[in-house]
């Protein structure tokens, strides 16, 4: 017997016929004798249609207010889940996120999960019951509802599948799994069997939305088994796990693109210690956060100039431009350029620690697409590129065929080509 998270997207639970489906295959997983406690998200379209109503009402919505409206899309799932098991015969309760003991820090919108305390659910488990929890949702100290952010439904999966001390967390999408690439861009995109906890933060944080950040970053910390899956195919999907030697036979595991991102540039910065510093300073108080870094000195001046250029999620562009639009004199910069019109693409893969050439092979491959390279940043598992937006799909589509990811580890010529 096994204790199993499910968590089920918003596109898995989209109708009231895919929601008995779902139903239907917890059920399932519990008659195999099995501790089942499910984990949903908004039906599609759900969460951007209860935003665009806040939005028709206010361009600024109240946070407070804004987390007790979206979080009503989650509310609508569980509560249409237990009353669809119960029409199949099976005696279940559906929780929200409070009530699942979901404790989160009060940033409404981006709240972090600081607890979970599912007591409520351990006793239903214990009872031989399935229960269902509300994802992207919790409570903060002064009792008002918050939401995780984006995809913030895998995070309560994984949060909860650890404090009951579960034995895998599924997260069961629209997808067979993880895959090199993103299969709706690149048709030749190949199922990956497993992928470390490491390769899938970088894929995360780098744009593959398949799964949400913050759950792989708890999944790797308690070392909690991850299973991404179809949540309509029986068949085995991916494993996140612990790295093996398996994984650091071939240099680049997976493409990823993201195009939600834009650059600032503040040119002819005076140069002088703490400047950069300072410029952070005034993004990060409005908790923005920064991205790829470049400051290099300035071809024009005195030579004592630089231009400072780094980028930042595309939702916050416009308050960052204003924000160091006003501290521009005190920088002493001559002027602020931005850019939204940009996509980053990158290479991630553990082999890349011990395996050289993977940069040059990727610019190489840029450039024969007459791809212009705006900025590069690397980690020791990965390589992003900034370059115009219209060519971001085509760059997947040609990293991934230079990288021959179409085919399996050890067939694809690993480092040799490189
Ligand atoms: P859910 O609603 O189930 O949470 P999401 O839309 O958040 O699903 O995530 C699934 C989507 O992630 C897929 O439909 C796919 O387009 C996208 N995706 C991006 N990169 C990858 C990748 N490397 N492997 C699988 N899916 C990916
Ligand atoms: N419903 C939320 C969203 O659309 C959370 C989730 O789906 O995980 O982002
Ligand atoms: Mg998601």
């Amino acid at each position: 017997m096994a204790l199993i998270v499910q968590k089920y997207g918003g596109s898995s639970v989209a109708t009231p016929e895919l929601m008995k489906k779902v139903a239907k295959r917890a059920i399932a997983a519990k008659n195999e004798g099995n501790k089942v406690v499910v984990v949903l998200s908004a039906m599609k379209g759900e969460t951007d249609k209860l935003l665009k109503l806040a939005r028709s009402v206010t361009p600024e919505p109240n946070p407070r207010e804004l987390d007790t409206l979206v979080s009503t899309g989650e509310q609508v799932s569980v509560a249409l889940f237990a009353m669809t098991a119960q029409s199949l015969g099976e005696t279940v309760k559906s929780f929200l996120g409070f009530q699942a003991g979901i404790s989160t820090d009060d940033n409404h919108g981006k709240a972090r999960i600081l607890s979970a305390d599912p007591a409520r659910i351990a006793t239903e488990l214990a009872k031989g019951r399935l229960a269902v929890v509300a994802g992207f949702q919790g409570i903060d100290k002064h009792g008002d509802i918050t939401t995780l952010g984006r995809g913030g439904s895998d995070t309560t999966a994984v949060a909860l599948a650890v404090a009951l001390g579960a034995d895998v967390c599924e997260i069961h999408t629209d997808v067979d799994g993880i895959f090199t690439t993103d299969p709706n861009v690149c048709r030749d995109a190949r199922k990956m069997e497993k992928i470390s906890y490491e390769e899938m933060l970088e894929l995360s944080s780098l744009g593959a939305k398949v799964m949400e950040i913050r759950s792989v970053e708890l999944g790797m910390v308690h070392n909690l088994k991850i299973h991404v899956r179809n949540a309509h195919n029986p068949s085995p999907g991916t494993i996140i796990c612990q790295e093996d030697e398996s994984m650091e036979k071939t240099p680049v595991r997976g493409v990823t693109h993201s195009t939600d991102e834009a650059r600032i540039t503040l040119v002819n910065v005076r140069d002088r210690p703490g400047v950069a510093a300072r410029i952070l300073s005034v993004v990060s108080k409005a908790e923005i956060v920064v991205d790829m870094i470049i400051q290099n000195k300035s071809a024009e001046g005195d030579g004592n100039r630089t231009d400072f250029s780094f980028t930042v999620p595309s939702n916050d562009y416009d308050k960052a431009m204003e924000l160091l639009g006003n501290v521009l004199n005190e920088l002493e910069a001559e002027k602020i350029l931005g850019d939204d019109n940009i996509a980053k693409i990158s290479l991630v893969g553990a082999g890349m620690r011990n395996h050289a050439g993977v940069a040059a092979k990727m610019f190489r491959t840029l450039a024969a697409e007459g791809i212009n390279i705006n900025m590069i940043s690397t980690s020791e598992i990965k390589i992003s590129c900034v370059i115009e937006k219209k060519y971001a799909e085509l760059a997947v589509r040609v990293l991934h065929e230079a990288f021959r990811l179409d085919l399996p580890p050890g067939e694809n010529g690993g480092t040799e080509d490189i």
